[in-house]
């Protein structure tokens, strides 16, 4: 993850000069009110307001510049004529005020959508997809409705494990319509992109990617929109940390992950930008041998619910090493649809239970919290 801070930005800026004046922006003093806060950038240019209009595409130009920083979320650029004036501190609040309104409309609530929750890991194989199908499916089979966001740009493997085929369509020209099996709604890029292409994402690409993805889709009515995510701590799961609306995140590790803690990345990735963790779900948890039947014990089983109790985390749930859950994944037909009554579908039921309710806790501490207006 590149946390951007001001020297990085002025630096940045020091290299972009004033047609006008012919001077660097920075050194004849033109750039005020920097502000820069996980990801938001925003700041004034100071003009002269005889020069007002024709510095509109030198503002334009440099939230560009800022904007395709690494670790840039929103750059907000205001012309302002203050200094002329000598009154700085007003720039900086407009720069201030266009920020958080920038801000706000970034994490505009989906219409239609109740709850969103992102699923994480620490690293890439502890079988997050997997369990996101899965948790999605579960969710639905215990009564709500459920969306399935494929965030993994990189790697997509949603089409294949909810066994789903072909393109969305748009009945608009603008809105994509999610695709669907098994009663969850599911977008993919891999619904998008030829199987084989090679994409190549740039910081900004990956924002608006993930964005279009959630914003120009219909889902219909939710309760639940799961987002699987990218693996690891980055900044495509710091924007959408940041850009979407989540109610809260599960991260899901494995034993020895817990151990090599990479989990903690995560959990910490979230607390910082101030998303509740909904808890730990364990995953290939022990071992169920399937010649025999007889449940081994691997990787020190456990770990998760003891680092849940170190880290004030909440326990959701441990689900075993069963080889029928990678292959019925693999058929695209996950375990919870191929196997409902068994022991394994259980385990997610049980696991949609609890992150059910997390949800419910989340949502109406929020309802209580909101300041509400009583016109007497
Ligand atoms: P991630 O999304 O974390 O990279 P995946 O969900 O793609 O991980 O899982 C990695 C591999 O592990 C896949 O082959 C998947 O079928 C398998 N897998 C995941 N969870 C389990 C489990 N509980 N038991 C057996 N295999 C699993």
């Amino acid at each position: 993850m590149t946390d951007i801070n001001k020297e990085q930005v002025l630096k940045v800026l020091a290299g972009v000069v004033d047609p006008i004046s012919k001077k660097g922006i920075v050194s004849a003093g033109m750039v005020s009110g920097l502000q820069v806060k996980d990801g938001h950038v925003a700041f004034a240019i100071e003009v002269d307001p005889a020069n007002g209009p024709q510095m509109e595409p030198l503002r334009k130009e440099v939230e560009k510049l800022v904007y395709a920083m690494a670790g840039v979320l929103t750059a907000t650029v205001v012309l302002t004529a203050e200094k002329a004036s000598g009154h700085t501190q007003p720039s900086q609040q407009q720069a201030a005020q266009q920020q958080s309104q920038h801000q706000a409309s970034a994490i505009s609530p989906l219409p239609g959508v109740r709850s969103i929750i992102a699923v994480a890991s620490g690293k890439g194989g502890v079988g997050k997809s997997t369990t996101s199908a899965n948790l999605a499916l579960a969710l639905s089979a215990n009564g709500k409705k459920v969306g399935l966001m494929d965030a993994d740009i990189y790697g997509p493997s949603m089409p294949r494990m909810m066994g789903i085929t072909g393109q969305p369509v748009s009945n608009d020209g603008k809105i994509l319509e999610a695709m669907e099996n098994y009663g969850v709604k599911v977008m993919s890029m891999g619904f998008l992109i030829e199987d084989d292409t090679p994409m190549i994402w740039r910081g900004p690409m990956v924002q608006s990617a993930l964005e279009q993805m959630m914003r120009d889709v219909n889902w219909g009515e939710l309760d639940v929109l799961v987002v699987d995510l990218p693996p690891g701590t980055g900044d495509a799961q710091l924007t959408m940390a940041q850009r979407v609306p989540l109610t809260g995140a599960v991260i899901v590790s494995t034993p020895q992950d817990i151990a090599l803690l990479d989990a903690r990345k995560g959990l910490n990735m979230f607390r910082k930008v101030n998303v509740p963790v909904l808890g730990i779900i364990e995953n290939m948890s022990y071992f169920n041998c399937p010649q025999c039947g007889h449940r081994s014990e691997i990787f020190s089983h456990g770990g998760a619910r003891a680092e849940a109790d170190r880290l004030a985390c909440d326990f959701l749930g441990e689900i075993p090493l069963d080889i029928d859950i990678r292959t019925t994944s693999d058929k695209g037909s996950p375990i919870v649809i191929s196997q409902p009554l068994g022991e394994l579908a259980k385990c997610y039921r049980a696991i949609a239970i609890e992150v059910a309710g997390k949800i419910d806790d989340v949502l109406a501490e929020r309802e209580t919290s909101t300041p509400k207006i009583i016109i007497q």
